[in-house]
């Protein structure tokens, strides 16, 4: 092997090093962690933010690259992805002082505990001047990065390579043009959805029986992960081996953790089945955001909120809860899983929803980036968009700008993701069917034939390939849309009788 690159394992291997610990101090803080960890926690993520960046960020690692840049021809198509990986990353970094670096790891903790409170209290006043903050230094990264265009794109390219406004701007106006009227079609039915998940309690501990069962069918691998509970569900990847996913269980809403548990068994299955042949690695993970969620949201939805899904698996649940499920059956349980609502909280949203809930963050960020808002303007922007896009208006903050965490972690540029996601799903399913029926697999609860499927043509390459790679060889072609605004149209045509 070329010693270059030997070095540059060598560095990747201290590199995830870091990281593992810092995954493990952000597990505990969002499941264990009692109130008060909050300022050991950013002193101590302060610290290893700094090991962090001298580690990666010097002459060394500066000239290890140029030499590896100059000797690109003579690596494998692994080294070749490595070198890459890492000159984009080191350019992520290196353009930040040392200093700067590290308080914004202290600041993302006080801001992340400061959101909490003020979510809790419904008061943004005591949010807004570390929102401001984590703003600010955002904006200053973006000059940092000088990349030059919309102040915006750096942003969406870090958690989405290759997105841009520009993309992302003509990608949601066809969601928009398709959705809409979809909704208006559905409301203006005016219908009452019957639904055997209201006004009847399910125990917490039938529920997590179900969840259990679920985990299996979905081939979650327990002996290399876990599932804990958390007041919001997130996945974290510890390694391949050591995959924690969380859920939410709430007596008088069943399908909250029901669908809580298999998307985030869909992230966690991309990390469990990421080759073996990665090893300890920064590129052992999920390719980016987009293709993440892509994951959870094939088996929350496609999978999940099919028919066929419950025409195969409501027989567990009826087993589970006999009593609440005794005049019930699959199809109404399909229909309540899928009822459409305009609602204030986007991870109660429809599927259908979901994504006008996401241009609102798009949109907002986007101004936030060009300029045009500020931390204190946020709370009236959010309730206006939501007016103009949902047709309904937070009566408080909590309910309104309040209910994501994400900007209080620093998070801008996330959110396109959630809908990308949405969409890569549907040009995965349809790429399937050229193999295997999607449907007749859930049918036959032959599960395996999907996550097969996924793991040989996402899963295995983890960071290896960059998502526009990842679609193109999975599909045999571009990302396209129209998979997903085609899926939308054929599903809540049928669920709601619209040709009538
Ligand atoms: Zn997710």
């Amino acid at each position: 092997m070329n010693a270059y690159m030997e070095q540059l394992n060598k560095l990747d291997t201290q590199l995830n090093a870091l990281g593992f610990c810092e995954n493990l101090v952000f597990w505990d803080a969002a499941t264990l962690a009692p109130k008060n960890s909050v300022s050991g926690r950013g002193i101590a993520l302060e610290v290893t933010s700094e090991l962090y960046y001298n580690l990666f960020i010097n002459d060394n690692t500066k000239k290890l690259l140029d030499e590896l840049e100059k000797c690109q021809n003579e690596l494998t198509v692994l080294e070749l992805a490595k070198f890459k990986f890492f000159k984009e990353s080191y350019n992520q970094v290196a353009c930040i002082p040392v200093n700067e670096y590290a308080a914004y790891a202290n600041l993302k903790t006080k801001s992340s505990s400061a959101w909490e409170e003020a979510k809790e209290s419904g008061n943004f006043n005591t949010f807004e001047p570390l929102l401001q903050q984590v703003i600010d230094f955002q904006r200053k990264y973006v000059a940092y990065r000088q990349l030059g265009g919309h102040p915006y794109n750096t942003l969406l390219a870090d958690y989405e390579r290759g997105l841009t406004v520009e993309i992302a701007d003509k990608f949601f106006d066809e969601l928009r043009n398709v959705i809409v009227p979809l909704l208006k079609k559905i409301t203006d039915k005016n219908l009452v959805v019957p639904s055997p998940f209201e006004g009847v309690a399910y125990s917490v501990e039938g529920q997590k029986k179900f969840s259990n069962q679920i985990l299996d069918k979905l081939n979650f691998n327990k002996d290399s992960g876990i599932i804990a509970e958390s007041v919001h569900p997130f996945t974290m990847n510890i390694t391949r081996d050591d995959v924690r996913i969380t859920t939410v269980y709430q007596e008088d809403h069943p399908l909250s953790s029901i669908y809580s548990t298999i998307h985030e068994c869909g992230h966690g299955l991309y990390e469990q089945n990421i080759g073996e042949d990665l090893g300890f690695s920064k590129l052992s993970t999920g390719t980016s955001m987009g293709i993440h969620e892509s994951q959870s949201r094939i088996y929350e939805n496609n999978v999940g909120r099919s028919e066929a899904f419950w025409q195969t698996y409501f027989p567990l649940l009826k087993e589970i809860f006999s009593e609440q499920l005794k005049d019930s059956n699959a199809t109404e349980c399909y229909k309540a899983s899928n009822d459409v609502k305009t609602s204030l909280i986007r991870i109660e949203a429809d599927e259908l929803t979901y994504s006008l809930h996401i241009m609102v963050r798009y949109e907002i960020e986007k101004a936030i980036f060009e300029g045009g808002l500020d931390a204190k303007d946020l709370p009236k922007a959010w309730n206006d968009k939501y007016e103009e896009y949902l047709g309904v208006r937070p009566a408080n903050d909590s309910e309104g700008v309040l209910q994501d965490v994400h900007w209080s972690e620093g998070l801008f540029g996330y959110f396109p993701s959630y809908a990308l996601g949405s969409a890569y799903a549907s040009q995965f399913e349809s790429a399937m069917n050229k193999v295997f029926d999607f449907t007749e697999a859930i049918e036959k609860d032959d599960l395996s034939q999907i996550n097969g499927w996924l793991k040989e043509n996402i899963h295995k390459f983890g960071s290896t390939k960059n998502p526009a790679e990842i679609i193109e060889a999975a599909t045999g072609e571009a990302f396209n849309p129209k998979y997903f605004t085609d899926y939308l149209v054929d599903k809540y045509t049928k669920l709601y009788d619209l040709n009538k």
